[in-house]
């Protein structure tokens, strides 16, 4: 994945869709969807550790520092430097408002002490940003900054997690006093809610179209030979994944986050990953561990992945929630 992105950015390719003044090459997200689309078509199966290129950057370029971001985006788009998201912890994960990793004011910065988990990418990536509390626990989403981590920083641990799919997505990493200048603050001090907020629209909208043309490829792919009826159910799924995340690219385009609204396509997308996947295995592709065919091991660990898609971004009782409360306003 690396050698493509690289290829990619030596070739213009993956510039498009990103601001000339943080190195792009004009356009908007439609150039990036088109993009990964039609690489999704040519067998590239996701986008992996540059997953967070759709979910933090265009937080990153909207209300991050302009100069670090503007420098931060090419080495990304290049595959010279990822990133991670530092918001869950071990006792705040749904209640992300009850989060307790501390930054504390320290000569013209903050040091950071505490602990993250569940964070996707950390064992590759050289920057995090991490949500972390500045106001009293009282204070909750009130009380919370958003800040760019160094991961190369002193007092920085990374500890990739096992997981069941083989796959070394996730990590634990703790911060001990780690120092960050108040230059990497984004947004303003105590406003880290609204990044939040801002990251987990894109998280939940607009990465769905990026996810889900992927998942497309998975369904046709060569391996799949499924039941008409079956696959026929699985792409209906699909196909309302295109429709809900299309507003989530629209609105991105257009420079309004979508909000609240962006629970929709995330149920969605958790539901469509799950009907291929089970589709895929119901049509008897072999999942058995120990399979040697590449295509085959790739398959099983999507399949074992797609179990928990309906967590990451914030779990489907969450989403429901997130729509009942502030999408409906019911009681
Ligand atoms: C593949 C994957 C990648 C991830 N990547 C990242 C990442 O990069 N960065 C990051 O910060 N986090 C990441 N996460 C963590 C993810 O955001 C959390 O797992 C998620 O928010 C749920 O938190 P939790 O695991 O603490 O579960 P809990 O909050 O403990 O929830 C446990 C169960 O209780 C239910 N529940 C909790 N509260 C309520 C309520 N009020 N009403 C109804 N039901 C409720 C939940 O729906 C869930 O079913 C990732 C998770 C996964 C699975």
């Amino acid at each position: 994945m690396t050698d493509l992105m690289k290829t990619l950015h030596e070739d213009g390719w993956n510039r498009y869709g990103w601001p000339e003044a943080a190195g792009g090459l004009g356009g908007t997200i439609l150039h990036r969807a088109a993009m990964w689309e039609a690489l999704s078509r040519h067998g590239v199966r996701g986008m992996g550790p540059f997953e967070h290129l759709e979910i933090l950057m265009p937080t990153l370029l909207a209300m991050g520092p302009a100069e670090f971001s503007a420098a931060a985006l090419p080495a990304f788009l290049a595959g010279r430097e990822r990133w991670a998201q530092g918001f869950s912890e071990p006792d705040a994960g749904s209640d992300l408002a009850s989060l307790r990793t501390r930054a504390t004011a320290a000569g013209h910065g903050y040091r950071i002490t505490g602990r993250k988990i569940w964070t996707s990418w950390a064992a590759y990536a050289r920057w995090c940003l991490v949500l972390a509390r500045t106001g009293s626990v009282e204070s909750r989403h009130r009380g919370l900054t958003a800040f760019v981590v160094d991961l190369q920083s002193p007092g920085v641990a990374v500890r990739a997690i096992e997981q069941a799919n083989g796959t070394d997505e996730l990590a634990e990493v703790s911060f001990d006093e780690v120092f960050v200048p108040a230059e990497l603050v984004v947004g303003e001090p105590g406003e880290g809610w609204a990044v939040a907020m801002h990251i987990l629209s894109s998280e939940r909208g607009a990465f769905a179209w990026f996810r889900h043309c992927f998942l497309y490829r998975h369904l046709l792919g060569p391996l799949c030979c499924v039941d008409d009826n079956a696959a026929g159910d699985a792409l209906l799924d699909l196909v309302a994944v295109t429709a809900s995340s299309h507003t989530g690219i629209r609105s991105q385009e257009a420079g309004t986050p979508l909000g609240p609204a962006a629970a929709f396509t995330k149920l969605l997308l958790g539901a469509a990953e799950q009907s291929v996947h089970d589709t895929i295995f119901a049509a008897g592709t072999d999942l058995a561990v120990g399979t040697s065919d590449d295509e085959a091991a790739v398959l099983r660990q999507d399949y074992l992945f797609s179990r928990i898609v309906t967590v990451y971004g914030g779990s489907q009782q969450m989403q429901l929630e997130t729509i009942a409360r502030h999408v409906l306003r019911l009681p």
